[in-house]
């Protein structure tokens, strides 16, 4: 180590990211390492998740017997980004999931099994034996074994420092200053910072008093500013995940929407599938002006089960996860509180909603045909939960994208998670990796999966890459 710096590589954020590039860069024992954190526990974000790892090519895939690849995967990546991930990034993050996975069990976590969690064309998202935190914990524990790591908690670092040359040579924490020859960040994203999502992910600040982070307090976004200053190129501008949903209860993980119900536009037309996974219905709910809204008559009210969509899809997600929202007994509390609309007939509740009632009665009629030979012509969702809208009362409840478990707006960053400035030369010094990135979580997430793999992926890259270039 050089005289003039007190560290080799020093990681800020102690998520998955943050734990993976430490591991990585402290492989090298004549390295000293330090993570820092703002707050008084490891984890971030990665300790509230899911804790779901997209990969593909893995030794659990084919013990099921599922066939995949690495470059299957990246394709897919790439189309369904309509190919704006930079094609090195794709590729990056396919090639290394499938080891990413076989590291992660080596450390000890346990991979209970593949789920199908969306729109993915074969299985391909990895569940792990006590979620998230579990995976935090297995890496934590590693990190503890190290010698050549130290922890330091409680210590928020607002700036990066960097010399004439505009290399960056460490950072700033209120008045202590950690000089370090190279610095990753890892800091999660900012899900908990209002004006950085008016500014980065208007979509999700269109919400409104909706909007809600499901996420920790760190997520404050202190690497993209910090990164920003440095001169990074900021990219992935409006990207993250925003779950469509009723504004009824904040305790509700559901991801999707029961297959019952019908969705119209402002125009009182429908535009997609209401059983698309969530990724779809965000995309194309986006794509729309105006407010949407889900409606259904009684007797569906009556018949309500929770989870129609997701049993259907067989989309399986871990135990523990409710669905339990759209019910009987809620959906009358949410009429007691004004939530849902009650009509006696359809042109009463399109005055309700402010949409034109020509429009949403023929919507209606041709769906309510549709459902009688049981086939729903233009956007064929599936028969079993196809019911129609015909027995008074009327229900209507206004859906919004505003269930928020991740952004994805940051520097942008190489295959081997260098930061990149605005004529994308890599900026010295500087590593970035996980939800504090842009560029990685493309416009359309891919499904379930998608950004504890960024995590992990390039949080592991940017450990080697910062130790490899040190030595
Ligand atoms: C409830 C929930 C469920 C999710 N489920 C899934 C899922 O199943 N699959 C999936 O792929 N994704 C999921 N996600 C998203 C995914 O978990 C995150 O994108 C990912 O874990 C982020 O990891 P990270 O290491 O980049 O950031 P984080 O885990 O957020 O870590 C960032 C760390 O940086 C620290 N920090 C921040 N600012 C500073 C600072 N200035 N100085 C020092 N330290 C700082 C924070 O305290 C934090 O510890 C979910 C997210 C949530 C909230």
């Amino acid at each position: 180590m050089a005289d003039d710096f007190d560290i080799d590589v020093l990681v800020i954020g102690t998520g998955a990211a943050g734990l993976s590039a430490a591991l990585q860069a402290s492989d090298d024992p004549n390295l000293s390492v330090v993570l820092v954190d703002s707050e008084d526990h490891v984890g971030g974000a990665s300790a509230w998740s899911t804790g779901i790892v997209m990969a593909a090519g893995t030794e659990f895939q084919a013990a099921e017997g599922i066939s995949d690849t690495a470059e299957e995967l990246s394709r897919e990546y790439q189309v369904l980004n309509n190919w704006e991930v930079l094609p090195a990034i794709a590729n990056r993050l396919a090639y290394d999931s499938g080891p990413t996975i076989s590291w992660l069990v080596g450390l000890g976590a346990k991979c209970t099994g593949i789920i199908f969690a969306g729109d993915e064309r074969v299985p391909r998202a990895h569940v792990f034996e006590g979620l998230g935190a579990n995976i935090v914990d297995v890496l934590f524990a590693e990190v503890k074994r190290r010698r050549n790591v130290d922890v330091v908690l409680k210590t928020r670092v607002t700036e990066l420092l960097r010399d004439d040359a505009g290399r960056v040579v460490g950072a700033l924490a209120g008045d202590e200053k950690m000089r370090s020859r190279a610095t990753i960040l890892a800091t999660g994203g900012f899900g908990a910072n209002r004006m950085l999502l008016k500014e980065h992910f208007p979509r999700a600040h269109a919400a409104d008093d909706w909007l809600w982070y499901v996420g920790p307090p760190s997520s404050r976004g202190d690497g993209l500013v910090m990164a920003a200053q440095a001169g990074a190129d900021i990219t992935g501008h409006d990207n993250g995940v925003l779950r469509l949903r009723a504004n009824f209860t904040h305790e509700n993980e559901g991801a999707y929407l029961p297959g019952w119900m019908v969705v119209v536009n402002s125009q009182g037309r429908r535009y997609m599938d209401e059983m698309s996974p969530y990724n779809v219905a965000e995309a194309v709910t986006s794509a729309q002006s105006g407010p949407v809204f889900a409606l259904w008559d009684d007797r569906t009210k009556r018949e309500a089960q929770p989870g129609t969509t997701a049993q259907h899809r067989k989309v399986n997600f871990p135990e523990g996860h409710p669905w339990e929202d759209f019910v009987e007994p809620v959906i009358d509390e949410m009429v007691e509180i004004g939530n849902v609309h009650v009509a006696q007939s359809i042109p009463e509740l399109a005055d309700k909603l402010g949409i034109p009632a020509p429009a949403l009665t023929a919507t209606l009629e041709t769906y309510n045909a549709d459902c009688h030979c049981g086939r729903d012509r233009f956007f064929d969702k599936q028969a079993p939960v196809f019911k129609t809208v015909a027995t008074p009362p009327f229900y209507a409840t206004e859906l919004r994208l505003w269930h928020m478990p991740l952004t994805a707006v940051g520097p942008q960053i190489d295959a081997d998670a260098r930061v990149l400035d605005r004529h994308w030369n890599s900026i010295p010094g500087l590593y970035a990796a996980g939800e504090v990135t842009g560029g990685v979580v493309g416009k359309h997430y891919v499904g379930s999966g998608n950004a504890y793999a960024n995590a992990l992926v390039f949080g592991r890259r940017a450990g080697q890459t910062a130790a490899s270039d040190l030595t």
